[in-house]
C-alpha cells in the first residue's frame, strides 16, 4: 500500500493547502503536527475525499482518487473523525458493525463473515466486553476505542484518525498510541492529527509539521524535532529522554526578562516558574534529581549540584555563595528549612549582606521551619525586598 500526493492544494471558499507533495507507505504510523489552523484537519479531510483537491493528484497505490467511487475508497480508507455523533443511541456492536457497510451489497445483510469480522475488530481495539452497552452511556475512552473498531471492521489499509486522544486521560491516550502502533506494525498505514507534540514524538515513526496549510518538515522525529521550535509560536526546548531514547519537547513560554544576572536559592519545586521566567542564570544549591535541578537542567541555568538526597556540603555551599557574588541579584524562593539545606539559608543572608536579596515571603517562616527555631532565626535577620509571589519577584526586578 503506498499513498502518494503530488502539489495537492485544497480547501473550501478560501485554499488552505498549499502545494503538498509526500509519500507514506504501508506500516507508517505518520503524526500530522503544527500550530491550530494550519491545516491539519484539512489534509486528513482532503486524503480521504472529503474535500476534492483543487490541484494536485492523489494515488492510493497507483489509482487516481478522483477516479474512485465513494465505496470503492471506503473498502481502503477508513476515517475516526473528531466528534462522533448519533441521534440514535445504538448498542456498541451496531456501531462497530457499520463499518462493514462498504463491502455489503446494496441490499445485502451482514453475514457470518461480517459478524466475525466485527468481533475480530472489537477484540483488536480492546472493547469486546462494552457488547450490549448503548453508546450513549460510554465515557469518552471507550467511545473512542468503539470507534476505531467500527474504522478497524472496514478492513481498512489506511486508516486517518482526527486526534484520536484529544479529551482522553493520560493512560487512555497512551493505549490508544500503542494500539495505532500496533495496527502499523500489522501493515495498516496509520495517519493521525495529533494534537500533544510530546505524544506524537513518542509513538510515531513518522511526523508530518505543517504551518499556513504547507509541510515545513517531514521525517522521523529526530529529524522533524528541531524544525518544532521554529514552528510553534512559543519556545520549545528539545530534549533527549536518557531511557527511552525519544525526544521529547518543554515548551518555554513566557515573557522573558533581560540580561539582568540572577541567581536562585530554590528547591522542590518552588523555583520552577521563575526558572521558566527568566533568560539565564544560575541556582543552588540544588540536590540532583531534585525537581528544580531538573528544570534548571533543562533550561541551561548554571548549577550548583548536591549528591541526591545529600546534605549540603562545605564545597557546594562556597561554589553556591561564588555564583552569589557574581548575581546583581539573588531570589530566595517560598522553600521550606531542614537541617540538610540550612546553608542556603545562610547564603540567602550573605546576598542580604551583600544588598541584593529579593525573598518570596509567602508561606510564614515558623511553618516551613524544620530545624527546632534555628531557620526562623537566620531567617528573621534578612534584609532585602520581601514579595508575596514569583510574579511580583520578577516585576521588582
Ligand atoms: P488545523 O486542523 O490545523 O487546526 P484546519 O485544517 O482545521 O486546521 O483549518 C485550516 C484553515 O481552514 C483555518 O484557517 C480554518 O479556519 C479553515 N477552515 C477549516 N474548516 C473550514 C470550513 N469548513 N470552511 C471554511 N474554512 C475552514
Amino acid at each position: 500500500m503506498r499513498l502518494i500526493l503530488k502539489h495537492v492544494s485544497s480547501g473550501y471558499i478560501e485554499e488552505v493547502l498549499k502545494d503538498i507533495s509526500f509519500e507514506a507507505e504501508a506500516g507508517d504510523f505518520i503524526g500530522i503536527i503544527g500550530p491550530n489552523g494550519s491545516g491539519k484537519t484539512t489534509l486528513l479531510r482532503t486524503i480521504a475525499k472529503i474535500l476534492m483537491p483543487k490541484r494536485g493528484v492523489i494515488y492510493v497505490d497507483g489509482k487516481n482518487v478522483a477516479e474512485m467511487s465513494v465505496r470503492e475508497l471506503a473498502k481502503i480508507i477508513a476515517v475516526v473523525p473528531q466528534n462522533f455523533q448519533t441521534n440514535f443511541d445504538f448498542k456498541v456492536e451496531d456501531v462497530v458493525l457499520m463499518g462493514r457497510t462498504p463491502h455489503l451489497g446494496r441490499f445485502e445483510l451482514e453475514s457470518e463473515r461480517d459478524f466475525e469480522i466485527t468481533l475480530k475488530a472489537m477484540r483488536t481495539v480492546g472493547c469486546e466486553s462494552l457488547i450490549g452497552r448503548s453508546i450513549g452511556e460510554l465515557s469518552g475512552g471507550e467511545l473512542q476505542k468503539v470507534i476505531i473498531a467500527r474504522a478497524l471492521a472496514q478492513e481498512p489499509k489506511i486508516l486517518l484518525l482526527d486526534e484520536p486522544t484529544a479529551h482522553l486521560d493520560i493512560n487512555h491516550q497512551i493505549e490508544i498510541m500503542n494500539l495505532l502502533r500496533k495496527l502499523a506494525d500489522s501493515g495498516v498505514l496509520v495517519i493521525a492529527v495529533i494534537h500533544d507534540v510530546n505524544l506524537a514524538l513518542q509513538f510515531c515513526s513518522k511526523l508530518i509539521l505543517m504551518k499556513d496549510g504547507k509541510i515545513v518538515a517531514i521525517g522521523k522525529p529526530e529529524e522533524v524535532v528541531e524544525a518544532i521550535r521554529d514552528v510553534f509560536d512559543i519556545d520549545v526546548i528539545v530534549r533527549k529522554n536518557p531511557i527511552t531514547g525519544k525526544f521529547y519537547v518543554l515548551p518555554v513560554k513566557l515573557e522573558k526578562v533581560g540580561n539582568s544576572k540572577i541567581h536562585i536559592i530554590c528547591g522542590g519545586g518552588s523555583g520552577a516558574k521563575l526558572m521558566l521566567k527568566l533568560e539565564r542564570g544560575s541556582v543552588g544549591v540544588l540536590n540532583i534529581l531534585d525537581t528544580d535541578w531538573e528544570v534548571a537542567n533543562s533550561l541551561g541555568f548554571e548549577i550548583i549540584s548536591e549528591a541526591p538526597f545529600s546534605p549540603i556540603s562545605d564545597e557546594a555551599h562556597e561554589r553556591n555563595l561564588k555564583l552569589i557574588e557574581k548575581a546583581e541579584t539573588v531570589i530566595l524562593a517560598d522553600i521550606p528549612f531542614g537541617y540538610g539545606n540550612l546553608k542556603n539559608l545562610e547564603a540567602a543572608l550573605y546576598a542580604s549582606d551583600l544588598g541584593k536579596l529579593i525573598v518570596i515571603d509567602r508561606t510564614p517562616i515558623e511553618k516551613r521551619d524544620f530545624t527546632n527555631g534555628r531557620a526562623k532565626e537566620l531567617y528573621c535577620r534578612l534584609k532585602g525586598k520581601f514579595v508575596k509571589n514569583e510574579d511580583e519577584a520578577i516585576s521588582s526586578l
